[in-house]
């Protein structure tokens, strides 16, 4: 596949922002998808991730919205993007791989699902996301953190493909598990997330909706480049 040209003079400044429930292809689709427009690349999952990491590590429990709270205002989640790895650290601890753990996955959507928290971190977001020129990605981007973002993507793909795709990521880990596990827990998730009382997973009525089950990683970026072609000629 040819890759798409773009006049990058008109993209300069503008904000990108994908959405999608777990599996969907976000993370690797908006990383490329920045490093094509010469982006900065935003996965506000991750920071959810590293908060419930740090809360684990400190006993403080997925439930104690207060204290999480705290920790979300207070203590500095930072990235590094070095060669395409999108390196992640809270408190100045490097946490990129052990927020991918099993047990920060199982707990991650409670956390993230506390108002206060998600006040925190949607600041933390406009804050890096406010000179533009950024892909940013998770749940509520498109709808929340940057409800006007110049471009908006709703990315789905079948429960089965994105258990399938969870698998392989985990086998790179290290980690043995089975599909029928990454299907329940994928379920689970998209349950949490989409049926919560703040800013829960939706499709943003001006959305572009892209079904990936049947698209490769290069076929995802080069559809959106195709569109955000299309928006901004
Ligand atoms: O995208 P990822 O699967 O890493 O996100 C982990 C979790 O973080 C999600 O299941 C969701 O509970 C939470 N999240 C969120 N809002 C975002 C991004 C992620 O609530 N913008």
């Amino acid at each position: 596949m040819t890759p798409i040209k773009l006049n990058l003079t008109k993209l300069k400044g503008r904000v990108v922002a994908i959405d999608g429930p777990a599996g969907s292809g976000k993370s690797t689709t908006a990383r490329l998808l920045a490093s094509r427009l010469g982006y900065s690349y935003l996965d506000t999952g991750a920071m959810y991730r590293a908060l419930t990491y740090f809360a684990l590590r400190n006993a403080i429990s997925p439930s104690d919205g207060e204290k999480l709270k705290v920790i979300a205002k207070k203590v500095p989640i930072e990235f590094e993007t070095h060669e395409d790895v999108n390196r992640v650290f809270i408190n100045g601890e490097d946490v990129t791989q052990e927020i991918r753990s099993q047990e920060v996955t199982s707990h991650v959507s409670e956390v993230s699902a506390h108002y206060d928290v998600r006040r925190e971190m949607v600041a933390k977001q406009r804050r890096m996301g406010r000179k533009g020129s950024i892909v940013a990605e998770g749940r509520d981007t498109t709808t929340v953190v940057f409800a006007d973002a110049d471009i908006k993507i709703y990315l789905d793909a079948s429960v089965r493909e994105r258990a399938q795709r969870r698998l392989l990521d985990m086998a790179r880990l290290g980690v043995s598990t089975t599909l029928e596990e990454q299907e329940a827990e994928i379920q689970r998730r998209d349950r949490l997330d989409s049926t919560r009382e703040n800013s829960p997973l939706t499709k943003a009525r001006d959305a572009f909706v892209v079904d990936t089950t049947s698209l490769t990683i290069e076929g995802q970026v080069e559809h959106i480049i195709s569109l955000i072609r299309e928006v901004f000629k």
